[in-house]
């Protein structure tokens, strides 16, 4: 695979566990990199050096990095029915895999990658609905608490719930009952589902 490292110079002289520590922060660049993350995102996720980071963007992609906002937060990037459920998706794998609790109000890079990959792995890839930027958002507001996982008593799924969002309750009901199933609603309207806190 085409690897950008082979055009950026080596740095020497530097001490065995300095030089795995910035091997690693590369192998992590070059992931997010490659999955189309932000600069900045991988700046944040690696510390290297954001000119260095905007020239891999260039050659992995063969265009510029992008620029201009990104979404504020998760209820304003998940706007339908369909787009929660990605997130959703993402939301369960990721909690189930990151180590946050450990490193205090971090994000664990190496998880979002990995979760972002088993992701992909199970819908039909790049052309899915939830960027790993969009992902990086909604790990960060599992992290912050803007988002969490809720259970739905009706359909017994998982699912994400940004806690400034247009669209309140279960995805999976929602999307079900437009296709002439049964409402997942119960006598309650729907307020019964239970908060799963996706951090400690
Ligand atoms: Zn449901």
């Amino acid at each position: 695979m085409n690897d950008p490292r082979n055009s950026t110079p080596h740095v020497r002289g530097c001490s065995p566990e300095i030089q795995f520590a910035r091997h690693q922060a590369e192998e992590l660049a070059l992931s997010l990199l490659r999955h189309g993350a932000r600069v900045g995102v991988v700046h944040w996720a690696t510390g290297l050096k954001v000119d260095v980071l905007a020239g891999w963007y260039r050659q992995i992609h063969g265009r510029a990095p992008p620029r201009g906002p990104m979404p504020e937060n998760s209820g304003s990037m998940i706007r339908t029915r369909t787009e929660q459920l990605y997130a959703s998706l993402f939301g369960v794998i990721y909690t189930g895999h990151h180590k946050d609790s450990a490193s205090g109000r971090m994000i664990d890079p190496e998880s979002l990658v990995r979760a972002y990959e088993m992701y992909l792995s199970l819908t039909d890839g790049p052309a899915a609905a939830l960027s790993i930027n969009n992902a990086w958002i909604l790990a960060r507001d599992l992290r912050a608490g803007l988002a969490s996982i809720a259970w739905c008593p009706a359909c017994q799924a998982h699912y994400i719930a940004p806690s400034e969002s247009i669209l309140m309750g279960c995805p999976l009901c929602a999307l079900y009952s437009r296709t002439g199933g049964r409402s997942g609603r119960r006598p309650d309207g729907g307020r019964g589902e239970r908060t799963v806190t996706a951090h400690p």
